[in-house]
């Protein structure tokens, strides 16, 4: 796209909320601006919702859920089905306004299109297979019949770093299962999300169906939908913090709740690795995203036998990534989403620096506007180090060695997360032992990319719980019914 096509583009992102599908200011008539991370630029002014705009939008779902619960799953599916195409139709307009708002390089938001729309046509598929089960009483004196039938109307909250896939990972799930949703999106990313709102006006969702809230400030928008018992789920994903806050939120009106929340992915490289598969590998567990992944690469442990081989090829390839406006063709890796977050990474670095860890690259921030962290790499980074234990949330490399299979993974399980965990060896007696002993929800055997709508997604302890994607991710939209008869 030429830069006038990006302007028109930008001009032509629905403003106002989608209340029920409808575009509508908000009540307090109060707008947030969106700004482009990478010079700190307005992009647009977006409706800022209130909790007046939150009650409609849920008295629109309730009303209207019944009926969408009755809708026949393959007209459900059907409309999945249309939003995928539709979305791939728009897939330039959706990558280019979410590199604008969130930054990451033009590639990989082509690459978010395809993995969120992926979901829309999984759940497209799955809408129409929604089972039960039947069988007869043990003591022979009748039948057991357990069918399915939808939550009700849903809350989901998103994160910035996906601002397409974290979005469609819920209501495609939540529509197929016949659920109405109401999304708000981060505040740092709402545009993305607007636009899909408008694929699903265009394909003919009921009005009602799906509400689409953008704000500036969350808790007095989702507070007051959180207690109105006419609302029963919230799924999130975000951070542990808000994640606690939530569920205890929750509590009250003893909402379901699917909980994605932080990671501290290890990734193992035993001496038996392919070490230039691993090393493409870590490129891609560590480096996608601008490391703004929950799943993201948090620690490299490396066997001390091939530690010097596979750090010295990782960082001349980290040390190559170009810095940039994600919009730029030769940018590899984009700004952090905010000042916020690149103080936080700038925190971990120096701190991990300070108790003696090697910087073999960057390390730091360069001058200029635009949150930009250098791609970085650190070795001998000591067991103390914070960014062992915290989420790094960037572009920083940390690796620490190991000596033995046992210690290998001992190091890897040394975490209260457990979402995601890779780890790169030959020996295939190894990888089962591996796959099995480390303590999280996804495992990635030799490879650095797990993420598949046809996957179970989610993690263990303080990760979370729940799952989305897979055959998985409609049950958390579903309650189980049994009539006896
Ligand atoms: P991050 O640190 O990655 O921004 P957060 O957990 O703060 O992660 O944010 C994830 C999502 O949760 C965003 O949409 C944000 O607006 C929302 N959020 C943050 N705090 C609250 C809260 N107290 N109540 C409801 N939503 C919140």
């Amino acid at each position: 796209m030429d830069s006038n096509s990006i302007t028109r583009t930008v001009a032509s992102v629905p403003r106002q909320l989608w209340l029920g599908g409808v575009q509508k200011p908000s009540a307090s008539g109060k707008t947030f601006e969106v700004t482009d991370p990478s010079n700190g630029e307005v992009i647009a002014s977006v409706a800022d919702a209130c909790a007046e705009d939150g009650l409609e939008a849920l008295a629109l779902a309730s009303q209207i859920q019944p009926e969408w619960a009755a809708t026949a799953p393959r007209v459900r599916s059907e409309i999945l089905r249309a939003a995928f195409d539709l979305v791939h139709e728009r897939a330039d307009d959706f990558a280019h306004v979410m590199t604008l708002e969130m930054g990451k390089a033009l590639s990989e938001s082509y690459g978010e299109v395809n993995y969120g729309a992926e979901f829309l046509r999984w759940f497209a598929e799955e809408a129409v297979r929604i089972g039960g089960r039947y069988t007869s009483a043990p003591a022979g004196n009748g039948q057991i019949l357990v069918t399915k039938t939808p939550v009700g109307p849903v809350l989901a909250i998103t994160p910035w770093n996906f601002p397409l896939a974290m979005g469609t990972r819920k209501i495609a799930p939540a529509l197929a299962a016949g659920c109405t949703i109401i999304v708000k999106p981060a505040e740092d990313t709402p545009l993305t999300m607007q636009l899909l709102g408008q694929v699903f006006a265009d394909v003919g969702l009921p009005p009602g169906v799906l509400s689409i809230l953008p704000t500036s400030t969350a808790p007095p928008l989702t507070g007051p939908l959180m207690a109105d018992p006419r609302l029963r789920k919230v799924t999130f994903t975000g951070s542990t913090a808000v994640g606690k806050l939530l569920v205890r939120n929750a509590a009250d009106n003893l909402l379901h709740t699917s909980m994605e929340l932080g990671g501290n992915a290890p990734f193992v490289v035993f001496a038996d690795a392919d070490i230039d598969a691993a090393v493409d590998g870590a490129m891609a567990a560590k480096m996608r995203n601008g490391g703004q992944a929950c799943t993201a690469a948090n620690r490299l442990h490396v066997d001390n036998a091939v530690i010097d081989e596979f750090t010295d090829k990782l960082t001349s390839r980290i040390a190559a990534l170009r810095i940039g406006p994600g919009l730029d063709a030769d940018t590899d890796l984009g700004p952090l989403i905010n000042e916020r977050q690149r103080t936080v990474v700038a925190r971990l670095v120096d701190d991990a620096v300070r108790k003696g860890a090697r910087v073999r690259t960057g390390g730091s921030a360069p001058v200029g506007p635009g949150s930009f962290f250098e791609p970085t790499v650190l070795d001998r980074v000591p067991s103390d180090a914070l960014l062992l234990r915290e989420e790094i949330f960037g572009p920083v490399a940390a690796v620490i060695g190991f000596d033995t299979e046992e210690e290998g993974v001992a190091a890897a399980n040394d975490t209260e997360f457990g979402l995601a965990s890779y780890f790169y060896t030959r020996d295939s007696a190894r990888a089962a032992r591996v796959a099995n002993e480390l303590n999280s929800g996804m495992v990635g055997v030799n490879r650095g990319i797990i993420s598949d709508a046809a996957a179970p997604f989610g993690g263990v302890n303080q990760s979370g719980y729940g799952r989305e994607g897979g055959t998985e991710g409609i049950e958390e939209y579903l309650d189980t019914k049994y009539v006896a008869s």
